[in-house]
């Protein structure tokens, strides 16, 4: 059982505690082929980074990437869920710029309008999980995948509570990749079970915020071998996702 990928991964650009190279030599000691370095993106209100910060990012990354190559360096965000309607905070006309995108909810988000403080921020902060609200917030994962181009859904029922079986489905329908958390692992076995179930793929990532914890994930292996997941459905154990967003030629 071998880990090929980490594909969450933070910076001191956000709230990480390691730089860019940093999480790079790590990467490079654990014997893992790719990373993705993915810092909050532009609307988290505490550790958000700027446009300008990402565009620093690029140049040193593509730096990085010939003093470093034989590892595979993906560049992304990890992008917010900001609202019902499944808004994140990567607009479709700037998608080239990104490897990869992962979307994750964070509570720091930045409000869109008065409207989405009272039906989306507002709500998810209280913790109301009553069945309506797990539902909507469902749907809000789901509208984001219909909306945009999602590489990885992180830590679902982290901050916001939901309906994991029913987000796997669309997941599996739409290509997109299920995150096995290393610190939010938030489904029970019943429920891992039945996402299984749908045939959607997961990713095993750290979302490390030290190097040290690029490729850690105690619990994913755990519970992979506890529930006897098969391994042709984490897509980055013995073999790399696929990524929507990432073409290998392309020049970023
Ligand atoms: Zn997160
Ligand atoms: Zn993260």
């Amino acid at each position: 059982m071998k880990l090929m990928g980490d594909y969450h991964t933070h910076t001191v650009d956000s709230d990480g505690k390691s730089t860019l190279e940093e999480n790079v030599v790590s990467a490079v000691n654990k014997g893992i082929k790719q990373l993705a370095l993915t810092d909050h993106s532009f609307s988290h209100m505490a550790h958000g980074i700027t446009r300008e910060v990402y565009n620093k990012q690029t140049e040193k990354i593509n730096e990085l990437k010939i003093k470093y190559p034989n590892l595979e360096i993906l560049h992304g965000v990890e992008s917010n869920l900001m609202s019902l309607e499944g808004d994140i905070d990567v607009k479709p006309e700037e998608r080239n710029n990104f490897q990869i995108v992962v979307v994750g909810y964070h509570y720091t988000y930045k409000p869109l309008s008065l409207k989405n403080f009272f039906n989306f921020w507002l709500p998810s902060v209280l913790h109301i999980s009553t069945k309506k609200r797990v539902m909507k917030n469902t749907m809000a994962y789901i509208n984001a995948m219909n909306k945009n181009q999602v590489d990885i859904l992180a830590h679902l029922n982290y901050g916001i509570k939901v309906d994991p079986v029913k987000i796997a489905e669309v997941a599996k329908e739409k290509e997109v990749y299920i995150e096995l958390n290393a610190k939010h692992l938030g489904f029970s076995d019943k429920q891992l079970k039945k996402m299984v179930e749908t045939g959607v793929k997961f990713v095993i990532d750290s979302d490390a915020h030290r190097s040290k914890n690029i490729a850690k994930n105690n619990r994913a292996f755990a519970v992979i071998e506890r529930l006897n997941i098969p391994h042709s459905q984490i897509a980055n154990l013995n073999d790399f996702p696929k990524f929507k967003n990432y073409n290998k030629d392309k020049n970023y």
